[in-house]
């Protein structure tokens, strides 16, 4: 079926581009950076070089000014292979847009144009030991001391913290705030800040070259210019760039579970036991038949929410549905594809193995899909 997404030649040429891209300079040294737990720095300078990162920005800080859809084409290239680890679509996709939206212009002229280019990469840290799920109850500290602020505390699970030359950081600066939203604001902490560390990588059971880790501030004094947007209004603006994140995660797992089926039609038809194909088997085509269901069926939602998300509609409360019934799906479809290939699909040298483990995570972060079911359960009165 014909997508509703209005794609043009110039996206078509993008999307091929991009494809080839990944084909060439990314697939064949991914494994690598599996082992390795980390993507090199140099590779984000590489997508950077060729106009790949943050493509909607402004061309006075070196974008191309583009639609969304060049957005959403990076995703779906880049997670249909199973590089979803690279985490590019984080650093363009997730965290850069705070800077072009809550950034004064000398914030930007000094930010912006590297992230274009790959020389800074990207994180966010809102997640700390205690609080996850429940951001209220991060306890981060910013006070205000003279021109600077002066950071307290940890995060955790960052991803591409090892990496990150800019951090975007949630901190109280006023934890008695009422209304209690008003307690958070947001930080740029910069590579080399004294006070300012990183802990181990953290070691986890899929998205392997991506290094997520713990990051620590020890009365680390920022200065007063690096405070994004205002003081206290660190919620609100987490909540106006969440519909996107969750739109992007949405669309990861709609990908892994159109990727995973095309693999296992593949390797179905051509497998035999009991003297037939496997494809043969009503059970197989039951199984690949529900998910391809389901795959088109979140496939037109999602699509439908990324034409309303460009034309600036709030969509929050259809875009936690997506992000629950998608990320769901993408990992379902990952598992139930996997099992057709039987011991195969366990070893990593089968690409389903990857899609399984990677999109494990998606029904946790971003906002756990219980998170989102009760959003949908409280825009319904309930
Ligand atoms: C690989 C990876 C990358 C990450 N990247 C980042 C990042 O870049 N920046 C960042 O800030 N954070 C990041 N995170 C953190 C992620 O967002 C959190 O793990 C997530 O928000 C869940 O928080 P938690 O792990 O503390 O789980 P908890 O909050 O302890 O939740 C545990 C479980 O409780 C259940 N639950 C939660 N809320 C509810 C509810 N309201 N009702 C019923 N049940 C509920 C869910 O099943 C949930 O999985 C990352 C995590 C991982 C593993």
């Amino acid at each position: 079926m014909e997508r509703i997404l209005p794609f043009t030649e110039e996206h078509m040429m993008f999307r091929q581009a991009f494809g080839r891209f990944l084909d060439q300079e990314i697939v064949p040294h991914f494994e690598q950076w599996e082992e390795d737990g980390i993507v090199p720095r140099e590779i984000f300078k590489k997508f950077g070089d060729h106009g790949y990162l943050c493509t909607w920005a402004e061309e006075e800080y070196g974008g191309a000014n583009a639609d969304f859809l060049y957005s959403v084409i990076a995703v779906e290239e880049t997670v249909a292979r199973g590089l979803t680890a690279l985490f590019t679509f984080l650093h363009s996709d997730i965290v850069a847009p705070y800077l072009a939206s809550y950034a004064t212009p000398e914030q930007k002229k000094r930010w912006l144009p590297k992230c274009v280019s790959g020389e800074s990469i990207l994180a966010i840290a809102m997640t700390e030991p205690e609080a996850g799920s429940d951001l209220q109850a991060m306890r981060t500290r910013a006070e205000k001391v003279g021109s600077e602020y002066v950071l307290n505390g940890s995060k955790t699970f960052i991803s591409c913290g090892i990496n990150a030359d800019l951090v975007v950081v949630a901190a109280k600066t006023d934890p008695n705030a009422q209304p209690s939203y008003k307690s958070v604001s947001l930080f740029v902490v910069e590579r080399g800040t004294p006070g300012f560390e990183r802990g181990r990588a953290i070691k986890k059971i899929g998205l392997h070259a991506q290094d997520t880790a713990e990051l620590f501030f020890d009365n680390c004094r920022i200065p007063q210019e690096n405070l994004l947007g205002e003081e206290g209004m660190g919620f609100i603006y987490l909540m106006e760039k969440l519909q996107q994140e969750r739109l992007i995660a949405a669309l990861g797992g709609i990908v892994t579970a159109e990727a995973c089926l095309k693999l296992t039609i593949d390797y179905v038809k051509e497998r035999k036991l009991f003297g037939r194909p496997l494809s043969k088997f009503q059970n197989t085509q039951f199984e690949l038949a529900k998910i391809a269901s389901a795959a088109q069926a979140g496939r037109c939602f999602v699509d439908q929410l990324i034409l309303a998300h460009m034309a600036g509609h709030n969509i929050v409360q259809e875009v936690s549905m997506a992000k629950y019934w998608c990320c769901e799906l993408g990992h379902r479809a990952a598992d139930r594809c996997l099992q057709l290939f039987g011991g195969y699909g366990y070893c990593k040298e089968y690409p389903i193995s990857r899609h399984f483990v990677d999109s494990r995570i998606s029904t946790i972060f971003a906002g756990a899909s219980e998170v989102m079911l009760s959003l949908v359960a409280r825009n319904l009165g309930l």
